[in-house]
């Protein structure tokens, strides 16, 4: 799961970053208005957290152009704005949620868990194809009897997997959403963690598909 961080203070966004990598994110971090619209274009992020006060174009702007482009993608406004004009203006030009700083980290995260889950359709905490059951506040993955905790990294893939089930991810497309841009990606990496995911889990839960990816199965 890959959030774009738009945060212009150094001592807010690295804390950010560093809590969302703890919590098996993939996270890219831009520190202005203009460069968030370009990343934004590619597409190739889950969420975006969203300062409103930044350097060459404000918040607002960035979410309006994002929403007229006919993004979907889930924005939560982080600002230290706290007007309620300020909030309904954010809500009113697209942003899922808003956090008003300073906010605790654990709220954030607790935040975007559920602008996710939204976002793929499941209102519960927990994502389940019917037989593998992740839950995205303890990182626990179920399947029958089986319970194990996985690591960031497997978690990020089993989950970017059960957003999509019946659906095949390429290696490009699971590294995209493991992986942030600064990070050095092994060319086995994935290979790697479906073989530690299989390992804890049962080696039939998730199917290559020879030559295009793989994918987890749908719910019966
Ligand atoms: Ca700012």
């Amino acid at each position: 799961m890959r959030i774009l961080l738009v945060e212009d203070d150094a001592m807010i966004g690295a804390a950010v970053s560093v809590a969302l990598k703890d919590a098996a994110y993939a996270v890219d971090w831009v520190k202005d208005g203009v460069t968030a619209g370009g990343v934004l274009e590619s597409a190739e992020h889950q969420a975006v957290l969203l300062d409103l006060g930044l350097p060459r174009r404000d918040g607002l702007s960035v979410l309006r152009r994002l929403r007229d482009a006919g993004s979907t993608i889930p924005v939560i406004i982080i600002t230290a704005r706290d007007g309620v004009d300020e909030r309904i203006q954010g809500l009113d030009c697209g942003a899922d949620d808003y956090l008003v700083k300073p906010f605790d980290v654990n709220e954030l995260l607790a935040r975007l868990r559920a602008v996710i889950r939204r976002q793929g359709g499941q209102a519960a905490p927990l994502l389940t194809n019917g037989k593998i059951t992740l839950d995205s506040t303890t990182r626990e993955a179920c399947c029958g009897a089986v319970v194990e905790v996985l690591s960031a990294r497997e978690f990020a893939l089993l989950q970017a997997l059960l957003l999509k089930p019946g659906v095949i991810l390429s290696r490009a497309e699971l590294e995209e959403r493991i992986y942030g841009w600064n990070e050095e990606v092994e060319s086995n990496a994935v290979d790697f963690l479906i073989h530690s995911v299989r390992k804890k889990l049962g080696a039939h839960l998730i199917k290559n598909i020879r030559g295009a990816g793989w994918m987890v199965e749908k719910p019966e």
